[in-house]
């Protein structure tokens, strides 16, 4: 076995822009000298390859994958107290855009083995006031969208996807952000496209949603001082979508070494006390995280650590359970709670080695 003495972070955002640092330093310099800070070349350029990337007709770029989310649900109008489905696991920013829209979110049990809203169960939670179903492509794996997207006709809903996870990932030969009636992306320094400092987009490829959400990223504004609507203030800057336009390019390429170590996990780990993530679709899914289950979660994470090797839990509170929502805390919800409490986020991204990958799978299969 590989005895390696050395750190295994869970994530080293410094190690993963390392390739990009010249070129950041030298475009941030030219963006500080232009004197155009917020809205400008930058954020159009970057809309426009994002869009490309995604195969939309829009993007549009915003402060953060929250306001992504609260811009689409607004501009969409739908009366006060709307219900809309979202997932019983996901990060508590899927649920709170709902809330924040003014809406109210309605959760539904996800399937054990995809960790993604179960479609079986969405019928169930439908009634008149049901409006649209918000689904997450939760980890880098999208949600099975056939059969929520012809529930969804069958129920005259909309239908959005939390895209915070999955930039890049695929479902029959469709991107993410492309495979609703629109999707909010996050830039989040630690998504697979990742800013350095908080950004968002909005994908669609309806031109009145777009418009709206364009108006209502500024305040409501689509003339100077002119403003139709109340808005926000959730601007995309320049210095962010420059960063963005970087980082792009290489996308596909991280995605695939992202593919290539989940295959070599999925592979070579064989240990019957860690369940491992469901298998089909490795080169369709974006693996921004690598995520299994085991039923001692913490003392499996003890044993990671007493071996050097970093993990995290994403998440370790279900949503229903968190005091924000504390109407829900007596609501059951078996099959989130159970996965909240046995997951465990490997080390997966861009930086890792392929002895420190090697060294990973013998620690694990040795547990
Ligand atoms: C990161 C994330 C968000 C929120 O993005 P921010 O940019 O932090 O506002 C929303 N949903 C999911 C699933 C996320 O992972």
């Amino acid at each position: 076995m590989n005895i390696n003495n050395s750190n295994i972070p869970f994530l080293d955002l410094k190690a993963i822009n390392q390739e990009y640092e010249d070129s950041i330093n030298e475009t941030l310099a030219r963006k500080v000298a232009s004197g155009w800070y917020i809205l400008g070349e930058e954020v159009k350029k970057f809309e426009q390859s994002f869009a490309n990337y995604c195969g939309t007709k829009h993007c549009i770029g915003v402060a953060n994958g929250l306001d992504a989310l609260i811009l689409l649900l607004k501009a969409s109008e739908f009366p006060v107290g709307s219900e809309i489905l979202v997932p019983s696991n996901t990060y508590i920013a899927s649920i709170l855009a709902i809330s924040l829209a003014g809406l109210k979110p309605v959760l539904v049990e996800p399937d054990l083995h995809t960790y993604l809203i179960d479609p079986k169960n969405i019928e169930e939670k439908i009634n008149a006031n049901t409006k649209g179903i918000l689904v997450v492509h939760l980890y880098g794996k999208c949600c099975e969208m056939e059969e929520i997207l012809r529930i969804a006709q069958k129920n005259n809903l909309k239908v959005f996807e939390d895209a915070a996870q999955s930039h890049g990932a695929i479902y029959k030969s469709k991107k993410a952000g492309n495979l609703s009636d629109g999707a909010g992306f996050s830039f989040y320094p630690t998504k697979n496209l990742g800013a350095m400092g908080d950004a968002g987009a909005v994908t669609t490829n309806n031109d009145e949603l777009a418009n709206k959400i364009r108006a209502l990223r500024n305040y409501g504004s689509g003339e100077k001082y002119i403003f139709d609507e109340q808005g926000l203030n959730s601007r995309l800057d320049e210095m962010q979508a420059a960063i963005l336009s970087i980082k792009l390019p290489n996308l596909d390429k991280e995605n695939e070494a992202r593919q290539k170590l989940a295959r070599k996990y999925l592979e070579n780990i064989k240990n019957s006390k860690v369940i491992l993530p469901s298998t089909e679709m490795v080169e369709m899914d974006a693996w921004h995280l690598f995520v299994v289950r085991v039923e001692d979660r913490q003392k499996f994470r003890e044993y990671l650590t007493s071996y050097k090797i970093g993990t995290d839990v994403h998440y370790p509170v279900p949503p229903h359970k968190q005091k924000a929502y504390h109407e829900w805390n007596n609501h059951s919800f078996p099959i989130s709670e159970k996965i909240h409490n046995e997951i465990v986020s490997l080390p997966l991204n861009i930086a890792l080695s392929e002895v420190q990958i090697n060294y990973i799978i013998d620690i694990i299969n040795l547990y």
